[in-house]
């Protein structure tokens, strides 16, 4: 997978680097991968300080990323660990801004993704994410994805994209 994009550090996105009118932020795992511990077919491997990881990419992510990439400001928003997430964006060859768990607000053991972080007019931002709970502070923004579990027949992001052209 090679995706092209600018390399700056979550924060920095704001100013100089905006490039398009939407800045889309996008889930990690049920949305662009999905993780399992036990090792299968194909796999990537990753390891935290807590334990080893085997990611899937999902069908279709090469395709949407750079579609993504070439109509969007972009970043990815991951209730995951920095750790974590810094190691699947090496996987899917992304490089954006990355906000991790550390820039959620803790509710009731969730872990909702707090769109006032992005520094960018809410009107702006979509979130494109697998569970509802992440942007129920702001359901403007939300854009709902089926969760994937490793279906290779999958064609979720194939259908996503038709429905950000119209954005
Ligand atoms: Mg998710």
């Amino acid at each position: 997978m090679r995706v092209i994009a600018w390399l700056c550090a979550a924060g920095d996105l704001p100013g100089r680097r905006r490039q398009h009118s939407v800045l889309l932020v996008l889930d990690l795992d049920g949305t662009l991968v999905h993780h399992t511990e036990v090792s299968g077919p194909g796999n990537n491997t990753l390891c935290t300080k807590e334990q080893w990881f085997f990611i899937d990419v999902r069908p279709h992510a090469q395709e949407f990323l750079a579609f993504a990439m070439e109509r969007f400001d972009l970043v990815v928003f991951t209730a995951s660990t920095q750790e974590y997430a810094e190691q699947v964006l090496r996987i899917l060859q992304l490089h954006v801004p990355l906000y991790s768990r550390k820039h959620c607000k803790k509710v009731s053991d969730f872990y909702e993704k707090d769109l006032k972080v992005l520094n960018r007019p809410l009107g702006q931002v979509r979130l494109l994410d697998d569970d509802a709970r992440s942007y129920r502070s702001y359901p403007e923004n939300g854009l709902p994805i089926s969760s994937w579990t490793g279906d290779p027949a999958d064609d979720e992001l194939l259908r996503i994209m038709r429905v950000l052209s119209n954005l």
